[in-house]
């Protein structure tokens, strides 16, 4: 039985997985960690280094000369590549649209696993992502599905990305992306994102940000001695 508290979030892309982890951990004083983070970072190593995804060798060096870290200020995640801050790359479109190819790599998926067991091996953590209640911590005390409508999801994440500054990637091109990788990463052959039978499904469609908040702390409630 493990002694430090996992909260696994998993669920589609774009459903708002990042804003309860990050608001959860913020909450209960947990350490949140982004695991798609990790695979867009190593998704932009290989874009930039031209690492070819059908060569195990090539894949096997890349993953030796990259590092990753996590820096957290004020319950925003930073992630540096080989400390370098990339935060802000990881999310634009050409990382974006090859991501769900490289995470299905299956050298990829083993050493992020390895990491992000390490991660939460004594820690209180919410972690999330497509796996983590399937594979990376399968004894997670408190497991969470994600989901929402499609269109609702493209409109959340164009907006996202226009107030960050981009102004060139259409709602289309959003809307595109998420089915692309929703299909991708539910039908690859590697820890395909499927619901943990014990997971409990959230649907945010028509809730408030603090409507889910409160759902995942009743939840999250008995294991822990308070919530304030
Ligand atoms: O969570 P986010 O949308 O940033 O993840 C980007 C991509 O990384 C996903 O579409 C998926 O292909 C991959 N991913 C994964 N396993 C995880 C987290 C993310 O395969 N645990």
């Amino acid at each position: 039985m493990r002694k430090n508290l996992v909260i696994a979030i998993d669920g589609y892309s774009s459903c708002g997985k990042s804003t309860l982890a990050k608001a959860l951990a913020k909450k209960l004083g947990f350490i949140y960690i982004d695991s798609g983070a990790m695979y867009r970072a190593v998704t932009l190593y290989f874009i930039r280094n031209h690492v070819n995804m059908n060569d195990d060798e090539a894949v096997k060096d890349a993953l030796q000369h990259i590092e990753l870290n996590f820096h957290s200020r004020d319950y925003e995640s930073h992630i540096t590549l080989n400390g370098e801050e990339v935060s802000e790359e990881i999310r634009l479109m050409p990382v974006s649209e090859n991501v769900s190819a490289v995470s299905a790599n299956k050298l990829v998926r083993k050493e992020m696993v390895k990491q992000q067991q390490r991660m939460g091996k004594s820690k209180n953590i919410v972690m999330d992502g497509r796996d983590i209640g399937t594979k990376v911590f399968e004894d997670a005390q408190v497991k969470l599905f994600m989901t929402a409508d499609p269109k609702i999801r493209a409109e959340r994440r164009f907006n996202e990305m226009k107030s960050k500054g981009d102004t060139t990637t259409t709602l289309e091109e959003v809307f595109e992306n998420i089915a692309h990788r929703d299909y991708a990463d539910t039908t690859r052959a590697e820890s395909p994102l499927t619901r943990a039978e014990d997971a409990i499904i959230l649907d945010n469609t028509d809730i408030t940000q603090q409507e889910q908040l409160d759902f995942a702390l009743e939840k999250v409630k008995p294991y822990l001695p308070v919530i304030s």
